[in-house]
């Protein structure tokens, strides 16, 4: 029986799809800060599918497409509004 990932393990799945995607984006200077692409959360949601069926750690990570897509729905969701870096916003 394989082991059941983590919630972290799957928002970190879910957020490489949105970025991947162009949903999210990553911050040129700070690799781990991820922000609002100004994309289209179908995209996410149409790129994770058929990562879903090509992909076979993405099906170790998620059971299902339909937990797939709420994860990334939720991370989507979490940086709506956030157009820019957070760090570098802070450095101006
Ligand atoms: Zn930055």
């Amino acid at each position: 029986m394989r082991c059941i990932e983590s919630d972290d393990q799957k928002r970190e799945a879910a957020l490489r799809i949105a970025i991947q995607a162009g949903t999210l984006s990553t911050c040129p200077f700070h690799d781990d800060v991820t922000y609002d692409g100004h994309g289209d959360v179908e995209a996410a949601y149409k790129l994770g599918n058929r990562l879903f069926s090509d992909d076979a750690p993405l099906t170790n990570v998620f059971s299902s497409r339909r937990e797939m897509t709420d994860y990334i729905q939720s991370v989507v969701n979490d940086l709506s509004g956030d157009y820019q870096c957070n760090v570098c916003a802070g450095l101006t």
